[in-house]
């Protein structure tokens, strides 16, 4: 008799719950039909991403990311060019491995790589879970952010500095600082053998 009446109490208790949420938005949506639009700063897929002036990446090279992964997903190939500057040759991630911490998002110094809210990337093969930098540049394309990277301003030629340029390179010997002699007028130079001879 006991069981019984716990279990009516329990019962009226569940449709209490039920009666609570009838006619109440749903908080389900019917997938694939409808898909969820994820908050900006989930954590879906790690992405490369682009300037948005060039459409190059913003990538160095500087391998902070990779050292910084603690899974060891990331593969980076960059050697030095004979300006010394690093040449992206390779930027693989394994979506295997990857935990999707985001701490390669955090090394980044030149807003680069980002964790991007996007979803739906299961394959059959799980070799085609090792994305290139093309794959990644592709996907990060659409995903807007804030470029935080300090670009060096272009510098132009001062003119008040440098008055003609042009003429100090086409003749190197007279630069536009050294100052010229002064050279008299031909008038002046008439005027003064005529003095000098009615004064003889
Ligand atoms: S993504 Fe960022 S941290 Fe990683 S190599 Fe490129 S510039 Fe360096
Ligand atoms: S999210 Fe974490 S595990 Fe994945 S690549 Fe970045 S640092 Fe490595």
């Amino acid at each position: 008799m006991k069981a019984i009446f716990k279990g009516l109490k329990e019962l009226i208790a569940g449709m209490g719950i039920t009666g609570k949420h009838l006619g109440r938005h749903a908080i389900t949506i019917q997938y694939p039909e409808e898909r969820w639009e994820m908050p900006e700063r989930s954590r879906g897929i790690v992405v490369l991403l682009s300037d948005k002036e060039t459409g190059e990446l913003n990538c160095t090279g500087c391998m902070l990311c990779m050292r910084a992964c603690p899974t060891a997903a990331i593969t980076i190939d960059a050697p030095r060019g004979e300006d010394k500057k690093r040449v992206l040759k390779k930027f693989d991630i394994d979506f295997t491995i990857c935990c999707f911490c985001g701490l390669c998002e955090e090394a980044c110094n030149f807003s680069a790589i980002k964790m991007a809210p996007k979803y739906e990337f299961s394959v059959e093969n799980k070799n085609e879970l090792i994305w290139d930098m093309n794959k990644l540049q592709e996907v990060g394309r659409d995903v807007p952010y804030v470029d935080t990277r300090k670009k060096k301003p272009v510098k132009k030629p001062d003119a008040s500095v440098n008055p003609a340029p042009a003429a100090a390179e086409a003749n190197p010997g007279t630069a536009a600082t050294e100052p010229k002699p002064e050279t008299p007028a031909p008038e002046e130079k008439k005027a003064d053998t005529d003095n000098n001879e009615g004064g003889a």
